[in-house]
């Protein structure tokens, strides 16, 4: 039997969850020894080529590449995880869900004292902004959630390796704490 597969992505993240992940040190070595990475921004792959058996997922949706990608993560993962707080409840980008899209986006380049061309842009290529900012769980089915503004290395290391080897998940509060 091959190893298992892991897919990863960054939505509206900030890609600290990402930075979490490797922040695992030298046990890195043993995680690419225990899984198959495939779409992810730590390989570089960029479309799915396998189903895969867990997907992590950083950020939640602002805009609608953002639900297409989760969209597409959840069809092609058997486990989704939702690593940090963007992921599990919008985090710092769902600050702007009490105020209309309209107002950030005047706000952001038309009254910004730093922008030059003041146009809003519409390009149709853009992806549409949503009228606030979902937690992945608003979108589509989540298995499993990782707190924390990142997760500590320790307890993303903790899960993914209880869940590979389909153990139970050993997280004592000094690997959930945030203080
Ligand atoms: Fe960045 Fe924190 Fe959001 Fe992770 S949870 S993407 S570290 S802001």
């Amino acid at each position: 039997m091959g190893k298992p597969v892991v897919a990863t992505t960054s939505l509206a993240g900030c890609f600290g969850c990402h930075m979490s992940i490797l922040d695992i040190d030298e046990r890195i070595l043993d995680l690419i020894e225990l899984v198959e990475f495939n779409k992810s921004p730590i390989d570089d792959i960029k479309t799915f080529t396998k189903q895969c058996d867990i997907g992590l997922i950083e950020g939640g949706c602002c805009n609608s590449e953002n639900v297409h990608v989760l969209r597409d993560f959840r069809k092609n993962c058997n486990a989704l995880i939702a690593v940090g707080e963007c992921a599990l409840m919008g985090g710092l980008p769902a600050l702007r869900n009490t105020i209309p899209v309209q107002e950030c986006l005047e706000e952001a380049y038309l009254k910004s004292p730093t922008v030059d061309d003041k146009i809003i842009p519409n390009d149709d290529e853009l992806p549409m902004i949503l009228d606030k900012v979902y937690p992945c769980q608003d979108i589509v089915k989540i298995d499993y959630y990782l707190p924390g503004c990142p997760p500590r290395a320790d307890l993303i290391w903790n899960a993914l390796v209880a869940l590979i080897k389909g153990e139970q998940m050993e997280l004592p509060y000094e690997v959930v704490k945030f203080d």
